[in-house]
């Protein structure tokens, strides 16, 4: 058995993986592989419309969230965002906390002002800066919830009174959260949802059409909306497993059960982790991501020995970013509670053995 502790793409849960591959072939019993039907058919608008109610029941959604799939990955949302929510003559508020915010904040500059309300690149992003004040007439305060590669997570929602965006690749939907505080919610799939290839968006559509700048069609905000996600051939596949994916999470008794679960999982973890000498942990106990966990090892030498050792005890992806080294596991939905004990389990007998 392999634990998937991959950082993304990454763990899907069987039974999604099992009623997708049976879909390839003949999908809901029609004779055509889910691959070979149009969008506009009777089919594929059911799948649509179950995976957008599926979302506004989850995220216990207002009627002044929408709720879009687009094409493109996160890195698409750096650019779109600014695009239709900031004007050349205003102000976003950015809190430049990881990696991913950081390219958010090159795209945000080619639109409009920005202003980086608060950094943790002193400390190599290994903590979150809260304490910030906002520019007057800002409008947007942009964060990202959970720092994929610095294993850093906000446990709240920054204290702000502005309009707040949300890059919630990494941790949407693991967790109870006041989503119908923030004006605008962006997700890659290929993490909490689905597949790669597709964008979770929720939207509260009164922040949208302020801006003068004339927006390219496939770019504008309103116009999907108005289009329900159709405006042009939506990812099908993409958004059929994230569909089976919403579905086995409310299956599993939605978000305040899965957090539950996850919380299990990352106190295992951390505990653990705390408890061996021989392994650090280099990001600020309170800020500690729940769904990427970064360590190291107090003796760096040691480190390709650990790792051959996951190797052969088939963990799968523990590698650390590139930009970081040492150690990442993710804990992400899907994966089992038995997966991580199993990876604590091997670090204890690696201490134990080493150390
Ligand atoms: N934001 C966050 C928090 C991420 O983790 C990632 C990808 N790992 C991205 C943005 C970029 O996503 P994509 O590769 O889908 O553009």
């Amino acid at each position: 058995m392999v634990h998937n502790f991959n950082a993304g793409p990454s763990i899907l849960p069987k039974d999604v993986l099992q009623q997708a591959s049976e879909s390839l072939l003949n999908f809901n019993n029609s004779g055509l592989s889910i691959l070979e039907i149009g969008h506009r058919t009777a089919l594929f608008e059911a799948v649509l419309h179950e995976a957008i109610s599926l979302v506004k029941e989850l995220m216990q959604l207002g009627s002044d969230h929408e709720v879009l799939f687009l094409h493109g990955g996160a890195s698409t949302q750096f650019m779109q965002v600014p695009y239709n929510l900031l004007d050349e003559d205003q102000t976003a508020a950015y809190i430049d906390n990881g990696i991913w915010g950081s390219k958010a904040i090159k795209e945000a500059r080619l639109f409009g002002n920005v202003e980086v309300v608060a950094s943790s690149k002193d400390k190599n992003h290994t903590y979150l800066p809260k304490e910030f004040t906002t520019p007057a007439g800002a409008v947007y305060l942009h964060y990202t919830t959970n720092n994929t590669v610095e294993g850093t997570q906000w446990q709240s929602v920054p204290q702000t009174d502005l309009p707040l965006v949300a890059d919630m690749s990494s941790d949407i939907l693991s967790r109870q959260l006041d989503f119908n505080r923030h004006a605008l919610i962006y997700a890659g799939a290929q993490k909490n949802i689905g597949m790669a290839g597709v964008n979770l968006l929720v939207i509260n559509k009164n922040v949208l059409g302020k801006v003068k700048r004339k927006i390219p069609t496939i770019l504008d905000y309103r116009i999907h909306i108005e289009n329900g996600s159709m405006l042009n051939t939506p990812p099908v596949f993409a958004i059929y497993v994230s569909m089976l994916t919403l579905r086995w999470l409310k299956k599993m008794g939605g978000v305040a059960a899965i957090e539950k679960l996850n919380n299990q999982k990352a106190d295992l973890f951390y505990s653990t982790l705390d408890s061996l000498p021989m392994f650090k942990g280099p990001v600020a106990k309170e800020d500690r991501s729940k769904m990427n966990a970064v360590f190291v090892m107090e003796d760096i030498s040691l480190e390709k020995q650990f790792l051959d050792v996951a190797k052969q005890e088939n963990l799968y992806g523990i590698k650390g970013h590139r930009s970081v080294g040492g150690f990442r596991a993710s804990f992400y939905n899907a994966l089992p509670l038995s997966s991580v004990e199993v990876l604590v389990q091997v670090m204890k007998d690696f201490a134990n053995k080493v150390g």
